[in-house]
């Protein structure tokens, strides 16, 4: 597996690629089986997979909370190798970000909402740096996690609006046994906290935005939203906070259980 900083050193070692299916799983680190779930469906169906390791800093309206993001490179580069990924991209914050960069993509609807209302410029910084992934690696497809439902009705927008060549996957969320979807940001939570977080799942399992908010609330769990949202399929959806970490989570409306 070859890693890769700088943007010419990534497209030199992609050159060789451009005649066989190229496969991109971009993520911030601190690998869970969630991202391997990405990556398994990228090498069944791609000749070469990209892992793209990136915290971005202009997804976080919160300082506190960049700086506070899980960092494990030396692990995730050991759990990516043994995935099957070929090549990973991880990049400095300033070779994204040069001096002087003022280039925004902005999907206003559909990131205007929910994560966008919460988080305002979340949405702004996901678009743009995931464009800016899409052509410095140009994929033939990319794979998103349904965990964050609204990142994939954002991408799907942009890459329709600006006709780019690429097909995008979401593949499904990744749990634990309990229920509790994976995300990075477990790692932050106390062990109390864990169970308290199950409140989340098991709100989410009643489909129905009223229940799930008293469940929640009862809980003890502060609701940023729950409400459904219409994407494709439609979801219920849900940001909350235990202790002072935020989750977010959705199941779709489209499903029998
Ligand atoms: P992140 O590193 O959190 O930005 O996530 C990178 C990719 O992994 C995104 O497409 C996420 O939707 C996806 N992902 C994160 N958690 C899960 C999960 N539990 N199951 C499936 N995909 C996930």
């Amino acid at each position: 597996m070859r890693v890769c900083r700088t943007i010419t050193d990534i497209r030199t070692a992609l050159e060789p690629c451009r005649d066989i299916t190229v496969g991109l799983v971009p993520t911030m680190g601190a690998l869970h089986a969630g991202h391997l779930s990405l990556v398994a469906a990228a090498r069944a169906e791609c000749s070469v997979v990209v892992l793209s390791l990136f915290v971005n800093p202009a997804q976080f309206s919160d300082p506190g909370d960049l700086n506070g993001y899980p960092r494990d490179e030396k692990s995730d580069l050991a759990i990516a190798a043994e995935a099957g990924v070929d090549l990973v991209f991880a990049p400095s914050a300033s070779e994204m970000y040069p001096p002087g960069f003022q280039t925004w993509v902005e999907v206003t609807e559909i990131g205007a909402r929910l994560e966008g209302e919460h988080r305002p410029g979340h949405f702004r910084g996901v678009a743009t740096v995931c464009l800016k992934l899409f052509t410095i690696v140009r994929p033939d497809i990319v794979f998103f996690g349904q965990k964050d439902a609204q990142q994939v009705a954002v991408l799907r927008r942009l890459i329709a609006d600006l006709a780019l060549d690429l097909e995008l996957r979401a593949l499904p969320t990744v749990r634990d046994p309990d229920g509790l979807a994976l995300s990075s940001r477990n790692e932050r939570l106390s062990s109390s906290e864990r169970v308290l977080a199950l409140a989340l799942p098991r709100a989410l399992a009643t489909r129905d935005p009223e229940r799930a908010r008293a469940l929640l609330e009862s809980a003890g769990v502060g609701v940023d939203y729950i409400e459904i949202a219409p994407f494709d399929p439609p979801v219920l959806a849900a940001a909350v906070r235990v202790g002072t970490t935020r989750l977010i989570d959705n199941v779709s409306l489209e499903e029998d259980s």
